[in-house]
């Protein structure tokens, strides 16, 4: 296998039928972005702005941002690079927007949510990617965390589009998107399947919580069937579908995405040459032979339920 990636390294991602599946990185800090180019990543797939805001008591300035944005863009020339918008709240709270009274932040003020209640804070980061984009020559696309349906969708896009930004659009992540994802794949340019997020909702089990952390796979058949809606949406309507989440970086389970429909995968860099190699021994026909037994949960194995 250490054989076959160091061949492989530096190849675009595909199966062994010559099916493309371009191979992105999850970028969460600066040096990522290295580190991404070091494992031969084609782009990046989800870069989490978080880190800019976190740790400060105030968001940064447009200058700021532009200046972040600007330096991942210029290390990617005519690739692909998908920014996601402040995804503060529940897991990532930052204390000048996120309330410190909420029961359940998970179902709280996050996302999408979170920067609609500040205006300034989403405008401003508009502002700040198309100023980045402007300067630059990557390939970007701007992304919404936290989206529950086309209507938000809609109004992302829209928004997005005002600031002049070309290719907008949201993260499926809230179970509701993929039951309204034809309708999504009206007003969207694309969608990008967080199956940490997703998993966690669609089992009502807190991510972050040790006690129910057995239901945090998505190898649970009823996340795949989810992703499968949003996935045939996006082939009925010719509209990319990428996973983000950390199910990309499974490389048996990367399989089954790319059967289920999945046209890209982005993960941590260090996953990228085990997934690699793993698609280059399947043709797309056996990927989608794998997904439907995934579908049916053949490969689900409940955890042990933990004893208190
Ligand atoms: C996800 O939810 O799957 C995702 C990619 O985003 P994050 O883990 O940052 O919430
Ligand atoms: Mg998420």
């Amino acid at each position: 296998r250490a054989a076959k990636a160091r061949e492989l390294r530096g190849k675009p991602g595909a199966l062994k039928d010559g099916t493309r599946i371009p191979l992105l990185a999850n970028v969460g800090k600066p040096e990522d972005a290295v580190l991404a180019l070091e494992h031969g990543a084609e782009g990046v797939g989800l870069f989490r702005s978080e880190f800019l805001f976190i740790g400060n008591a105030e968001p940064p300035s447009v200058e700021e941002q532009t200046k972040a944005y600007a330096d991942l863009l210029s290390r990617f020339p005519g690739r692909k690079v998908v920014i996601r918008m402040l995804d503060a709240g529940a897991d990532k709270p930052l204390p000048f927007l996120t309330p410190e009274d909420e029961p359940n932040p998970a179902l709280g003020l996050r996302g999408l949510r979170t920067l609609r209640a500040h205006r300034n804070v989403l405008e401003d980061q508009l502002r700040a990617l198309a100023a980045a984009d402007a300067q630059t020559h990557a390939d970007l696309w701007v992304m919404a965390p936290m989206v529950a349906d086309e209507r938000e969708a809609e109004y992302f896009v829209r928004l997005g589009k005002s600031f002049g930004l070309k290719k907008v659009g949201v993260m499926a992540e809230v179970p509701s998107i993929a039951l309204m994802a034809d309708k999504v794949a009206q007003v969207a340019d694309f969608v990008s399947i967080g199956t940490n997020d997703l998993t966690q909702y669609m089992l009502a089990a807190d991510r972050t919580l040790g006690s129910v952390a057995g239901y945090q796979t998505a190898w649970h058949p009823a996340v795949l069937r989810a992703i499968k809606m949003i996935a045939d949406a996006g082939r009925d309507n010719n509209m990319p579908v990428g996973v983000c989440g950390e199910a990309a970086a499974d490389p048996d389970l990367a399989v089954v995405l790319v059967g289920l429909g999945a046209d890209s995968l982005s993960m941590t860099p260090a996953a990228l040459d085990d997934v690699r190699v793993e698609l280059a021994n399947w043709t797309l026909t056996e990927a989608r032979a794998k997904a439907e037994k995934a579908l049916n949960g053949d490969f689900y194995y409940p955890a042990p339920f933990p004893s208190s």
